[in-house]
């Protein structure tokens, strides 16, 4: 079989590429310009998949996005699950293989990239079927700036497909014209294969762009803004519901169209065609024009087109009129229709009247306009009687529908309609609208459809063989057995039956659905609406979306100016935020508990060098930024002097810790405000919100400055001897530079500020340097304090270290529900203050509460215990029934070098009236004894903060 079913002649494809391609495991040829599917139906494939209930066979219905049915996995060029046969462009060596409504991902790498770009337009588009091209044209001709993208590989829509004629020559010499036309406008942008998915607010729209071949870039994402819209989307082809219809080889009779023009395909040798309307009767002639024995045209109307009666009856097409399809057999493909007669009026059938042979079954039951981005777009429907379907009725601000979109079939309304749309757009965008000449396209007498949702059944009452929702195997009895539990809108229908949920989101189904509930409950069709459009139109993959923001860019990383040091001394990372902090330095072998007590036992006895470049810096300049700083921090700000640097908490409104950090007054009207690592820019967002909503009238400027410093704390006894070594210039004296105050001076030859605060307790200073110089002054440091073994430290020390002297760690000791007295750091509470954030939440009742959880310190019974981070504390040592009332739980926990055991800190109940008592807390499978002592565990009196 190779290409036994395709023309000698004719279609679009290039028959001087032939392509080969296997299909569930047999190799077949097609050529370029062909779609999976119509290669398929050229070798006379019409099964391509099992239905996902009910395991049947199921064949190609349509040739574009609407297909239900003809799910397929891509094996190759790579992996890709859940693409419709008819939309996957044939290439030389695709692989695929049929699917039974379900797929499989890739587990290799995808080598491909996928990137985003961002666009703007003054009119923008969307599809480039004769309307879509003639509201492109006006638009262009008006000098606007023109976006027009289609889904398909070609421009040309519908036209492609039907073989019809424009100005007495074929429709696509027009299409030719016109795109040639456009291309000459250098403001306007053709957007081939280019499927415009979401339409929201103000006009902004995301379409994704296959790039055929380019293996490198698969797809990318078009974010468009434009400033009007038109949608020319043309519209979708409806099936009929009627017993034994979702048989291999019943096909959209305008589908079958499209392969005979578009790929010189014929899907079948013997067809009979059932319809409601004229449409399917000029599939039927040109098949049979084609050679294809067309068996019988079945009318459901009384009385049929004369125009295409006469065309039929030229040819010796029978055509039934006030008849229907009211059953099908065959084994894997249809075989046999069984026809009926059916009174325009009746809902009933007679019995079978004829069988008629074929292997193709055509069917129209009318066109839905496709207003799923006018939908999306927030415009509204109405029904109207005259297609059976919904039109837009009112659309949204600066959107248009025009050509089948709007509800105009004819090729000349298209024209007309679309070339008004873009006319429209431009004198909206501000340009003068200019009317070219438009084609002549012949117009055929249109004699109305009879809408019908549902075909009685003789065979098959209950409805079980009548599927409504070929993509998830929901039949009529499905529908009336969601109306039986008591749904009655289209919304409730739809979850119930799973009807439009599938990859067509309902494209053939939906409409269908919300006709057999109208009839079945006696309702108005317009009362009864559609479900809603919701993004995406066709399925779009996550890697698109994501675009190059993934692996290694998925979340930007941040890392320090000594980051090569820490590599190189193969320190593992610690995320904080986006930044990469160093947890520890192993060395010979160490595992992190080692590594760990090491250091703190060299920065306890010796020193210590520490990155701490990531910590948030803020600079706070302008005249009122002292009474700025008193209203964000609990503590007084205005009253620090230049040269030195106070502690401070903030709280939210409602008295919570927010934040903590250092303030340094760096200048009459300038201070300088250090955050925690992961959170610089929420309190800097913070900060402006303040600024911005609440205090406008106060003359503040906040600049983040981060990035610019690269800051090294030496920590430890021995920590001035190292920096005496690499200053000059800068009195290290306890009494010329005390605890708690800033100096600026050289450090290794290089520009620096050096501050003396503590972390760990322990005498140290924090050098900060233009982060240009950071990692020279650090190679600096190192080497000035080799002789005294000077001990680089990770992020686990610094949290020891400081559990150890009962520093609380925002984010970790606190979660949002701590105030500042919970911490016991009411010190840090202004009384003087009138104002500050969350002052008057400190007098609410439950603020003031003397039960509430406040942070102590744990020593467990067994010194070598270390309890889990987050363990739950419980009054005894028997568990009581539940619910166990919870005392509170463990918020930092480790092992001490400096305490020799394990020691932690918690949030309690009452926790500082409770020092001395012994608690429990949960530990492995049991409970373990714990002491709640206060949370200093090392150098209570501060001895050793001056060296
Ligand atoms: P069209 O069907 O010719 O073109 C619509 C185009 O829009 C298609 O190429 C499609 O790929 C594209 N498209 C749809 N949604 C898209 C999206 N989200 N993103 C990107 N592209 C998208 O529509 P038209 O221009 O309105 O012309 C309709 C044609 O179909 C006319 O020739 C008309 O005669 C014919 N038609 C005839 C009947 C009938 O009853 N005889 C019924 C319907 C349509």
């Amino acid at each position: 079989m190779t290409n036994e079913f395709r023309l000698a002649a004719g279609g679009r494809i290039d028959r001087g590429r032939p392509l080969r391609f296997r299909f569930d495991g047999r190799d077949y040829t097609g050529y370029a310009g062909d779609t999976l599917a119509s290669a398929l139906l050229a070798n006379g494939v019409h099964q391509v998949a099992t239905s996902i209930k009910h395991g049947r066979p199921r064949g190609i219905m349509a040739a574009g996005v609407e297909e239900p049915n003809a799910l397929v996995q891509i094996e190759k060029p790579f992996p890709e699950p859940m693409l419709t046969a008819t939309t996957v462009p044939l290439t030389d060596g695709l692989e695929a293989t049929g699917l039974p409504g379900q797929g499989r991902l890739a587990t290799e790498d995808d080598p491909a990239r996928y990137d985003t770009m961002h666009a703007h337009c003054d009119v923008l588009v969307v599809g480039a079927g004769p309307a879509g091209l003639a509201a492109a044209l006006s638009a262009a001709r008006s000098g606007a700036r023109v976006i027009i993208a289609d889904a398909d590989a070609e421009f040309g829509g519908s036209l492609l497909g039907t073989g019809e004629q424009l100005d007495d020559a074929p429709a696509t010499d027009w299409v030719q014209r016109a795109v040639a036309e456009l291309a000459a406008f250098p403001e306007v942008r053709q957007l081939p294969r280019t499927t415009v998915f979401g339409h929201y607010d103000d006009n902004y729209l995301v379409a994704v762009e296959n790039r055929g071949d380019d293996e490198a870039s698969r797809q990318r994402i078009w974010r468009i803004r434009a400033r009007e819209v038109v949608l020319a989307t043309g519209s979708h082809e409806r099936p009929l519901v009627f017993a034994g219809n979702d048989r291999p080889g019943t096909m959209l009779a305008g589908s079958a169209r499209t392969y005979l023009h578009r790929y010189g395909v014929v899907p079948g040798t013997r067809a009979v065609v059932f319809t409601t309307n004229d449409s399917a009767y000029a599939a039927a002639i040109d098949l049979h024009d084609a050679g294809v024995a067309i068996s019988a045209i079945i009318d459901v109307r009384e009385v049929v087109s004369t125009y295409w009666a006469s065309r039929c009856l030229q040819r010796g097409i029978v055509v039934h009129a006030g008849s229907a399809v009211v059953s099908t057999s065959g084994t894997d493909r249809i075989s046999r229709v069984h026809m009926a007669r059916w009174e325009s009026d009746g809902d009933r059938v007679t019995d079978v009247q004829h069988v008629l042979s074929c292997d193709l079954l055509l069917v129209s039951g009318g066109w839905n306009p496709a207003v799923h981005l006018h939908s999306q777009a927030r415009g509204t429907l109405r029904f109207a009687e005259d297609i059976g379907a919904f039109v837009p009725d009112q659309h949204a601000r600066s959107v248009r529908s025009a050509g089948a979109a709007g509800g105009f079939f004819d090729t000349a309304d298209c024209l007309r309609t679309g070339a008004e749309a873009g006319g429209d757009a431009a004198l909206a965008a501000g340009f003068d609208a200019t009317t070219g000449s438009l084609p002549r396209a012949r117009k055929a007498p249109v004699l109305a459809g009879r809408n019908v949702w549902l075909v009685p059944s003789p065979s098959d009452s209950a409805g079980n063989n009548q599927y409504v929702d070929l993509a998830r195997d929901a039949t009529v009895a499905d529908v009336r057995k969601a109306l039986g539990a008591g749904m009655d809108s289209v919304e409730h229908v739809k979850r119930y039956t799973t009807i439009g949920t599938a990859h067509d989101q309902g494209k053939t189904s939906g409409i269908l659905s919300t006709g057999i509930i109208t009839e079945a409950l006696g309702r108005d069709i317009a009362d009864v609406g559609t479900t809603t459009f919701r993004a995406p139109y066709t399925p779009v993959t996550f890697a698109a979306l994501a675009g190059r923001d993934r692996g290694d860019l998925y979340d930007p990383v941040r890392v320090t100016a000594m980051h090569d040091w820490h590599v190189e001394q193969r320190a593992p990372f610690e995320n904080v935020g986006q930044w990469k902090r160093p947890w520890y330095y192993p060395q010979y072998g160490e595992d992190m508990e080692a590594a760990v007590l090491r250091e703190c036992h060299a920065v306890r006895e010796g020193v210590g060098i520490q990155d701490v470049s990531t910590l948030g810096k803020i600079d706070v300049q302008g005249p009122d930024a002292g009474e700025f700083l008193d209203l964000v921090y609990t503590n007084m700000m205005s009253t620090l002097k230049v040269g030195r640097i106070r502690y401070g908490l903030m709280c939210t409104a409602d008295g919570m810790v927010f934040d903590d950090g250092t303030v340094m007054r760096t200048g009459q009207n300038r201070y300088l405000i250090s955050t925690t690592s992961g959170n610089a820019a929420g309190v800097l967002e913070w900060l402006e919100d303040w600024l911005q909503t609440e205090w406008p009238h106060l003359r503040v400027y906040l600049t983040s400055v981060t990035e610019q410093w690269a800051t090294i704390a030496l920590a430890g006894p021995r920590s001035r001897e190292v920096l005496a070594r690499a200053t000059a210039d800068i009195d290290l004296d306890n009494e010329a530079f005390p605890f708690m105050s800033w100096r600026d001076g050289t450090v290794a030859g290089r520009r620096a500020r050096v501050c003396r605060i503590s972390f760990s307790g322990e005498l140290a200073f924090e050098i900060n340097v233009p982060r240009w110089h950071g990692r020279e002054v650090w190679d600096a440091l190192i080497d000035a304090g080799a002789s005294l073994a000077i001990t680089p430290y990770g992020t686990e020390t610094m949290h020891v270290l400081r559990a150890e002297k009962g520093f609380p760690i925002v984010g970790q000791d606190t979660d949002g529900t701590v105030t500042p007295h919970d911490l016991g750091m009411s010190w840090a509470v202004s009384k003087k203050k009138a104002d500050f954030l969350g002052k008057r939440s400190f007098s609410r009742a439950d603020t003031a509460r003397t039960d509430r959880k406040q942070l102590v310190g744990l020593l467990p019974a067994d010194e070598d215990l270390v309890l889990a981070e987050g363990a739950q504390l419980v009054e005894h040592s028997e568990l009581p029934e539940p619910p166990v009332p919870m005392l509170g739980h463990v918020t930092s926990s480790y092992r001490s070098a400096a305490l020799g055991r394990g020691f932690a800190l918690a949030l309690v109940k009452g926790g500082r009236d409770r020092i001395g008592d012994t608690i429990y807390s949960t530990a492995g499978d049991g409970l373990a004894a714990v002491t709640i002592t206060e949370p200093v565990f090392y150098d209570k009196e501060g001895a050793r903060r001056d060296g």
